[in-house]
């Protein structure tokens, strides 16, 4: 007889199922480094899945500033930041993040969600409210849980539904509007002028998450706040960095007593191991080539709009994303899961998203470019898309997607 627990667990067959059709997607090991072509069961694979935006995980002043710092820091603090794990080189990333962003001071963390999960709780409590776009990041909605604060969610990016929802709440209440920047699985930009209006009326605090936008939008890829010339009404701002920033680890930017009480109260800081001298050094070589060499951008922004073209003129429907995350709609479940192995054997490799991650009738194949990719490993990709959106019987040759 099993265990109530683990009769609960042995009950859940998804997994299961997808492994026994062939077509279970997670977890693919990877036996080479992260680039635009990995290798994967011994086959070369062209990865369009990567947050690599910039793709700067071989550039090769990052290794060596990360082989220097563990040579000279060994290989991990062994505590916290609160404690005996702060390093001088953890205060000159913040040092540089604050500029960066172009806020007064910023905290680094060992991952992004760990930012958002220690902001989220740590800065409002009982009777306060965190008001999020539906599609916000899992870490900003599982770090309202921990805040005991009453969470109101407003449709993606639907300023009348946000505008409505704030109408209803107590005047002098504590309030943060808390939104990616770009949203991580559709791409699109929040729409930051017109939050910053609505929040100033109703006197709310405004937090953007910049996982997807740091290195991708702003000056110098400085992120939504900097894109749209609005540093100072963005009261905080978080981010990681384990995409664009080639390394782990995550920050929070604001003005400087915010950071004080975070340092002091967010526990997933307090209570965590900081981040390796390894990864930090990487994030501080990273933003040193985000400013010196502008060309990773421009280039990540080409691919862009020569993906966008070619997707496009083979009809596939991509939503309505503004960023080098393109979705690509399947709205099938298991359709999603058999064109990803499909695209897998042809030898390119894109990211499902089913339900619950997305409501079933939007489940997609997220395919996102890399400066370093070329046009031709574009266009190989669009080829086998299509050929395999084909096969399964989901595009008519040249027709949109319904
Ligand atoms: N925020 C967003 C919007 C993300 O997409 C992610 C990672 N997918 C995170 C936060 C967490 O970042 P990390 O991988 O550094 O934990």
């Amino acid at each position: 007889m099993k265990k109530p627990l683990q009769a609960r667990i042995a009950s859940f067959s998804a997994a299961k199922e997808a492994r026994q059709k062939g077509i279970y997607p997670y977890f693919r090991p990877i036996e080479s480094a992260q680039d635009t072509e990995v290798i994967i069961n011994g086959k070369k694979v062209l990865m369009f899945g990567s947050n690599s935006y910039l793709g700067l995980t071989n550039h090769p002043y990052i290794k060596e500033s990360a082989q220097k710092a563990l040579k000279k820091y060994g290989s991990g603090c062994a505590g916290s930041r609160f404690l005996n794990g702060t390093l001088d080189l953890h205060l000159e990333l913040e040092n540089k993040i604050a500029v960066f962003t172009g806020k007064e001071a910023a905290l680094i963390f060992s991952t992004g969600f760990q930012v958002n999960l220690g902001v989220m709780s740590s800065l409002t409590s009982r009777n306060d409210y965190l008001i999020l776009d539906e599609y916000d990041h899992a870490s900003i909605y599982d770090g309202t849980r921990l805040s005991f604060s009453r969470i109101i969610k407003y449709a993606h990016n639907d300023m009348a539904d946000l505008q409505r929802r704030l109408n209803s709440l107590p005047e002098e209440s504590v309030k943060i509007i808390a939104v990616d920047g770009i949203f991580s699985m559709e791409g699109d930009i929040a729409k930051l002028p017109e939050i910053v209006t609505i929040a100033e009326k109703f006197g709310a605090t405004i937090m953007v998450d910049d996982a997807h936008s740091l290195g991708v939008i702003g000056t110098m890829g400085a992120g939504t706040a900097s894109h749209f010339n609005l540093v100072n009404q963005v009261d905080i701002i978080t981010g990681t960095f384990s995409k664009s920033l080639a390394s782990l680890g995550g920050f929070v930017a604001s003005d400087s007593e915010t950071i004080d009480y975070l340092k002091h109260h967010a526990r997933s800081l307090i209570f965590s191991a900081s981040m390796t001298p390894a990864s930090t050094a990487s994030a501080l070589a990273a933003l040193e080539i985000m400013e010196t060499e502008p060309e990773h951008m421009q280039q990540l922004w080409s691919n862009t709009r020569y993906a966008m073209h070619l997707l496009k003129e083979e009809g596939f429907d991509t939503g309505h994303t503004e960023s080098p995350i393109i979705p690509i709609y399947v709205r099938d479940n298991e359709k999603t899961f058999i064109i990803t192995s499909l695209l897998q054997q042809e030898g390119v490799f894109v990211n499902p998203v089913v339900s619950p991650a997305v409501p079933s009738d939007s489940s997609l194949l997220r395919f996102s470019l890399m400066a370093t990719h070329t046009f031709s490993q574009i266009e190989e990709a669009v080829t086998k898309l299509s050929k395999v959106f084909k096969q399964v019987g989901i595009v008519e040759a040249k027709e949109p997607i319904k």
